[in-house]
């Protein structure tokens, strides 16, 4: 059965909400993981969501060489610089350095703006173990984690791809074309079986998997499915998942489990892209205008 998320769906879903002598720690402790020299973006863009969505304390961890300038952009944060690999990935230093800051984060997001794909997967396996317990969504090149089991000449080889399997359910939030590079499926079989496609690779990861698109499903391992029908075409921009990923990253910090805050974020992202569209029309709002519009829509639909 799927069901379908409704404002009817979300309300049974309440979100975590503060009490009025919570601290900043209380409201979740969210990490923002990603960014190249050619992406710093994406990650500006998902870190932003996440405070937007409400969580209360924010660190970001980008590529060295553009992380004083994201921290001069997002005055919010603290921004820690990871050394970079000749590919625009991280070293796997990272992991030793992003590992203090386990048992702190209270959601974890990597993924968005993230270059080098063997560095990438690397990188996530030697976190998995380290930031086991806390609420992980993998995004973007991130995702490539599940095509290599933390050796990068194993990229390329798909047998390999069949026996990974995630310890614990993570959130993975792919669009059509990032699912049918992962599983090798051609792109129009998931996009004719959405729901069934989301669902194999939630079972085969053991990973709650956003499929992203006009209509998004959420697919978990154990069988349960939801689906989401809103937004516009407008959304389909540079950014706009990175920003998705923020803010769902930002309600999972709050403490909301991950496939209610996938869900909400989803519903929240469309909502915003709805009320884009009536100040700018369906085509021509920018990515870093979704987040703005997110408070005042968690006030309407909780
Ligand atoms: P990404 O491709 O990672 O940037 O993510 C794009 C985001 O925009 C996802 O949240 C999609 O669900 C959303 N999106 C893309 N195309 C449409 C569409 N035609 N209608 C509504 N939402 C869309
Ligand atoms: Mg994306």
């Amino acid at each position: 059965m799927t069901t379908e998320i409704t404002a009817g769906t979300l309300r049974e879903w309440a979100l975590p909400e503060p009490s009025f002598d919570d601290d900043k720690e209380g409201r979740g402790h969210v990490l923002v993981i990603g960014g190249s020299r050619e992406m710093p973006g994406a990650v500006m863009l998902a870190a932003t969501a996440a405070l937007r969505a409400g969580a209360g304390k924010l660190t970001m961890a980008t590529a060295a060489s553009v992380a004083p300038l994201v921290a001069a952009a997002i005055p919010e944060a603290r921004v820690i610089g990871l050394a970079e690999t000749n590919g625009g990935g991280f070293t796997l230093e990272a992991a030793r350095r992003l590992g203090e800051l386990a048992g702190k984060a209270s959601a974890v997001l990597v993924g968005p703006g993230m270059q080098d794909d063997a560095a990438t997967a690397e990188l996530v396996h030697a976190l998995l173990p380290r930031f086991a317990g806390t609420p992980l969504i993998l995004d973007a090149a991130a995702m490539g984690a599940v095509r290599a089991q933390g050796e990068p000449h194993l990229l390329e080889e798909p047998k390999d791809m069949e026996h990974f399997a995630f310890r614990e359910p993570v959130l993975m939030t792919p669009h059509a074309g990032e699912l049918s590079h992962l599983t090798r499926r051609d792109k129009k079989q998931i996009c004719d079986a959405p729901l069934e496609a989301a669902q194999e690779a939630a079972r085969r990861w053991n990973a709650i998997v956003a499929l992203k698109g006009a209509t998004t499903v959420i697919a978990a391992p154990d069988g349960r499915q939801w689906q989401h029908q809103g937004g516009n075409v407008g959304l389909a921009i540079s950014g706009s998942g990175d920003t998705l990923a923020g803010i769902i990253a930002g309600l999972a910090a709050r403490g909301a489990p991950l496939e209610q805050a996938a869900a909400w974020g989803i519903a929240l992202h469309a909502s915003a892209g709805e009320q884009l569209s009536i100040r700018y029309g369906v085509l021509g709002y920018l990515a870093r205008e979704i987040s703005a519009e997110i408070p005042a829509l968690l006030r309407t639909l909780a």
